[in-house]
């Protein structure tokens, strides 16, 4: 008899507290069955010697789509994550055009999401100077939460904002029961030491670094809290880059203050050094730190002081880091990198003996409890069935042609990881196998959140 739609049989399933070899039974996109003696499937998939991951749940990326999808768009992006295990990414509201900061512009994205995306999506709106007004329809209309710049964005789209738009900002986004995402960097600091390099011409990778200092980001995170504490905002810090912030993000904890953290692959498997040698396909914002700093972030990510990791998936075209044409500075920053954040995390936890449990909370469960995703995150009966397949005794190197970004630009081209992704499954469907994209077309839902948070008045 034919109970399931799909079985997945023999795979070790990563739960939140604990690795069991076992089967897993899908019916109309959910978990229905767990356990050792299922049977009777369409189609039965043999995961003996895998691991079953929870999908990834990527909260940061930018697919620049309505207005700049040359850069990266629904399609081709989220092609791309399904190759990388993400069954669910956030889209930021800032770089393509319009910036997603009205009920019109939010429109505008999700009607290119649900014709393109081939996994799910959840849609974040912007807090900018001049959109305090907007706020409400926003959340009202299902983003998942609204992001803001503390540093100058280089993107006249989206600015960012001043520290009274921040208070008021903060305040009504508490109201509406929502999380504010902050790019925490001092504008002041970064912009004054930037000005002062460029006027001497000095302007080499280590001149760049050392306008972006952790001080900076120290400084905006030690203000946004305090703006928490007088507002009742919760807070999330996005990229961050330093033990120093953390130090700070954790006091906030202990008090009570609600708060999460993420960081990104690429400050735990690269540093400074790449951006020496590499160049601008290596810049971003927050910089990429110097080895002793790497090592204390990754310390931190053992000792679990993330909440959660996210790609910050950042492309663009080649010409934009063609550094025969621009210097460090004048370059587009951001790592194109959404493919590799869970390969990341894995090479991690293989190096440093990381539990899987861990990884899985990181990648999929803390993400999808903090920003109301309640049919995500886990293993479990009655969650959507989001799988990744991965093989830890296979390695991967990474490719122009094993990269599906819509720009073939990476920091992560000619990377081996010492694992490889078999499958990705989106509710219930074969997205990802053998290499190849399998699904016939893009069915990817979007995906808004229950309450995330009691509301304050
Ligand atoms: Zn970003």
């Amino acid at each position: 008899m034919v109970m399931f739609d799909m079985l997945i049989k023999n795979g070790k399933v990563v739960f939140p507290d604990k690795v069991q070899t076992t089967n897993i039974g899908v019916k109309d996109g959910r978990i229905v069955a767990i356990g050792a003696e299922l049977a009777g499937a369409d189609s039965v998939i043999d995961a003996a010697g895998q691991y079953v991951f929870p999908g990834m749940i990527d909260v940061h990326v930018h697919f620049s789509d309505p207005g700049r999808d040359y850069w990266e768009g629904f399609c081709t992006g989220s092609q791309m994550m399904a190759a990388g295990g993400v069954t669910t990414f956030f889209d930021m509201p800032l770089n393509g055009i319009p910036s997603t900061v009205n009920k019109e512009a939010l429109y505008l994205k999700s009607d290119r999401g649900k014709a393109e995306s081939y996994t799910d999506f959840a849609l974040w709106g912007g807090l900018v100077p001049g959109n305090e007004e907007d706020l409400a329809e926003l959340a009202e209309e299902g983003v998942i939460g609204f992001k803001a710049f503390l540093s100058t964005t280089g993107n006249k789209e989206f600015e960012n904002v001043d520290d009274i738009t921040l208070l008021n900002g903060m305040k009504i986004i508490a109201g509406l029961g929502k999380v504010l995402a902050l790019h925490s960097e001092s504008g002041p600091i970064t912009d004054w030491l930037a000005a002062r390099k460029i006027e001497a011409g000095h302007v080499t990778a280590d001149d760049y670094l050392e306008t972006r200092p952790v001080a900076a980001e120290a400084e905006a995170v030690q203000r946004a809290l305090y703006y928490a504490e007088v507002t009742g905002c919760p807070l999330h810090f996005v990229h961050i880059s330093s033990h120093e912030a953390i130090t700070k993000i954790e006091e906030a904890k202990k008090k009570g203050m609600d708060v999460t953290v993420e960081t990104c692959p690429h400050y735990l498997l690269f540093n400074h050094e790449a951006l020496r040698g590499y160049g601008p396909v290596a810049k971003c914002a927050p910089p990429l730190r110097k080895q002793d700093e790497q090592e204390k972030l990754i310390k931190l990510l053992i000792d679990q002081k993330f909440d959660m990791i996210s790609s910050d998936h950042s492309p663009c075209t080649s010409d934009l880091k063609d550094s025969a044409v621009y210097n460090i500075f004048q370059a587009w920053g951001g790592i194109s990198g959404g493919q590799f954040s869970f390969l990341s995390m894995m090479e991690l936890a293989l190096k440093y003996e990381i539990p899987f449990e861990q990884i899985a909370n990181i990648t999929a469960l803390n993400p999808a409890e903090r920003f109301g995703l309640k049919a995500k995150g886990k293993i479990a009966e009655g969650y959507d069935a989001d799988f990744i397949l991965v093989s830890t005794d296979e390695p991967f190197t990474v490719s122009e042609d094993n990269f599906f970004a819509k720009n073939k630009i990476s920091l992560y081209i000619g990377h081996t990881f010492p694992c490889r992704i078999n499958s990705t499954i989106n509710r219930g469907k074969l997205l990802f196998h053998d290499g190849r994209i399998q699904a016939a077309g893009p069915e990817g839902e979007w995906i808004k959140p229950v309450q995330q948070i009691e509301i304050k008045s």
